[in-house]
């Protein structure tokens, strides 16, 4: 993977880096279908989860886009497996360093799609639906919102998703630099049509 990204990430806060090949993302159903159960209380409450964050064939279109990317994790060890301190802290130490990595490698590739893991946090409460999202350049979605399964793509990617007992990883991944054929603009259309939103 590129040595730049890498070094960047992990001064960024992340504890392991590695490559990600975008064409290896597959899209499930199913993960929207638990998207749908609501048990984080996000669904149809936060513009970056679903149905906010658009189709899965959207999303699909938008991902396989990029040809190249890195899966982004923090691994923290828990004293305990109930040790929610350090979870809830490791997970927002996660986001944290997203952000920064995110306004950072946009300076790169401003085209560049960085995912994470839950629902977007920038605001304390989100206004979805009743106002447009307060900060879209900082609107971070996550992998699960666009229906990876965060394992399994690690797993193709051949990076390990589990790294020993009382431990838990956050994973994030960047998806950058776009097929020669695909323009910005283009890609929102595609977007858009897929998505249903224009004839
Ligand atoms: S930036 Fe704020 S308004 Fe936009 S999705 Fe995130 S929480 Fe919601």
């Amino acid at each position: 993977m590129d040595e730049k990204i890498k070094k960047l990430a992990l001064e960024c806060g992340f504890t392991h880096v590695g490559a990600l090949d975008p064409a290896t993302i597959t899209l499930r159903e199913e993960v929207r279908a638990a998207c749908a159960e609501n048990k984080c209380g996000a669904f149809n409450r936060n513009w970056a989860c679903p149905p906010a964050c658009g189709s899965l064939e959207a999303c699909a279109v938008k991902i396989h886009s990029f040809t190249a990317g890195a899966l982004l994790q923090s691994t923290c060890v828990l004293t305990d497996p109930f040790d929610y301190e350090t979870m809830q802290e490791s997970g927002r130490k996660h986001r944290e360093s997203l952000q920064v990595f995110a306004q950072k490698i946009k300076v790169l590739y401003p085209e560049a799609l960085v995912l994470g893991a839950g629902p977007c946090t920038v605001c304390k409460q989100c206004p979805y639906p009743s106002s447009p999202c307060r900060f879209p350049a900082k609107m971070i979605s996550s992998m699960e919102a666009q229906g990876i399964v965060v394992s399994d793509v690690c797993t193709t990617n051949n990076l390990p998703y589990y790294y020993g007992q009382n431990t838990l990883t956050y994973t994030g991944c960047l998806c950058h630099t776009l097929r020669e054929t695909v323009h910005q603009s283009n890609l929102r259309e595609t977007d858009l049509r897929k998505a249903s939103l224009l004839g």
